[in-house]
């Protein structure tokens, strides 16, 4: 029988403390403490189980027993511990409001708290050893096991609660095992759901008495009152500007309610020459602009919110370039089969560090260069929310003072192939 002394037993208790902390502590920092906490709990109760079952099957030649072992050979007080700190453990991980089930390599169910019952709707011994996958099938949990759960489930349904909303994840415990977290974001979809309609509403109550502003003064004519004519310039420009943002925030509104792009085929061809068209009317000839088509392939998706992604990318590159610079459009098929859409400037570039905040809402690099160039601080999140309806994402290259590659990365299935535009069915 393994020995332990009581400064082993001190060592591990601080171990298993720091272990506890440090996890909950590093997830503090991604604002998932309590999700650390249980995934902490988690895995500690399994190392407790492990490392029980170790001392019990593992005798040390030569180890002198601190206690009178007993007829089966265990170290009677050691166990006891043991079986105390298991239990302890056993009943934090049990008092959690987030749902933790211990899943074996065939997402058989070893082990699940009270919560899993209330979130997951499951029953012990009911589903003690069930395949979830079959358990959950039907459901967007049991699409998503069988799917391999690589990436986190955000914001669906309970299984038989639809007003609960859920977030689940899946983490890798050891080499078979996994560990299925369930966490209750009810009031978080609440929340998310009561600012996004303040800010359609707000949007929709402004756009009415700005446009009446806006009509009343393209009305006033400034050589009427020249000694006004710099204010109602201001006026006009500043109204002009409010509308726009106001545009762009519904926009966005309607992007962040949609479900999911609407299914047509998009012919690149003509979208790709209005873009040209737009940016040149931007420009008004103070830029060189090129196309370079360099595939045929078509787009499935919704052409509105394509066409609003690409030219906020084109008009971006027009206001952030000084007069003589070069804009190109480039539309590509890559290698794997993805469409790559980029608009590449020699404008004034990005520093790095600003790179990856750059489609946050009114994030700007400098707001001065921004407003003066008539910005809202928007276009790029507008990108980013139609852009992720179609299951594709923006790469953003850039280098201060030798300009910027904004490309919109879309996957392969949503590339037609051509003369499949018509009755478009999408590859793979
Ligand atoms: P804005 O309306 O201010 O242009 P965006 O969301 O479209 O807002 O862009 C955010 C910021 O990113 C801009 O304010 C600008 O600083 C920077 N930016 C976007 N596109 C470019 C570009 N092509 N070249 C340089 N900076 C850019």
């Amino acid at each position: 029988m393994r020995e332990a002394s009581p400064r082993h037993s001190l060592i591990r208790a601080l171990l298993l403390g720091t272990w506890l902390l440090a996890v909950t502590l590093l997830a503090g920092l991604v604002r998932q403490a309590l999700a650390g906490f249980a995934l902490a709990a988690a895995l500690a109760l399994i190392w407790m189980s492990w490392s029980t079952h170790r001392l019990r099957c593992l005798p040390t030649p030569g180890a002198a027993p601190s206690a009178p072992p007993t007829p089966s050979g265990h170290d009677p007080r050691r166990v006891r511990r043991l079986a105390a700190q298991f239990r302890a453990l056993r009943n934090a991980v049990a008092a959690l409001p987030d749902a933790v089930v211990l899943l074996d390599e065939q997402f058989r169910a070893l082990w699940f708290n009270p919560a899993s019952d209330t979130l997951l709707g499951l029953r012990r011994p009911r589903h003690l050893r069930c395949d979830l996958r079959e358990q959950l099938r039907g459901t967007l949990i049991g699409d998503w096991l069988a799917a391999g759960a690589s990436e986190p489930l955000h914001d669906i349904p309970a299984p038989h609660d639809a007003q609960r909303r859920l977030s689940l994840s899946l983490i890798p415990v050891g080499a078979t095992q996994r560990l299925l977290l369930a966490r209750d974001i009810s009031t978080l979809a609440r929340l998310e759901q009561m600012r996004r309609d303040f800010v359609a509403n707000v949007s929709h109550e402004l756009r009415t008495p700005l446009t009446v502003i806006h009509g009343y003064l393209e009305l006033l004519d400034p050589e009427d009152v020249p000694q006004l004519a710099g204010v109602l310039g201001d006026m006009r420009a500043q109204s002009k500007r409010m509308a726009q943002i106001v545009e762009d925030l519904l926009t966005l509104s309607r992007l962040e309610t949609q479900s999911g792009a609407s299914e047509e085929p998009v012919a690149m061809a003509p979208l790709l020459a209005t873009l040209r068209r737009e940016a040149e009317a931007l420009s008004q000839g103070r830029h060189r602009i090129t196309l370079e088509v360099e595939t045929p392939a078509n787009l499935f998706g919704s052409l509105k919110d394509l066409h609003s992604a690409c030219s906020n990318l084109v008009s971006n590159a027009v206001r952030y370039t000084p007069s003589g610079g070069s804009i190109r459009i480039r539309w590509q098929q890559l290698e794997d089969g993805s469409g790559a859409f980029s608009v590449i400037d020699t404008g004034y570039g990005i520093p790095a560090h600003h790179i990856s905040r750059l489609t946050e809402r009114f994030y700007r690099v400098s707001s001065s260069r921004s407003r003066d160039s008539g910005g809202t601080g928007l276009g790029l999140s507008i990108v980013k929310h139609a852009l992720g309806m179609h299951q594709a994402r923006i790469e953003i290259r850039s280098e201060p003072g030798q300009g910027s590659t904004f490309t919109a990365l879309f996957p392969a299935a949503r590339m037609l192939l051509p003369g499949a535009s018509g009755d478009a069915t999408p590859r793979g």
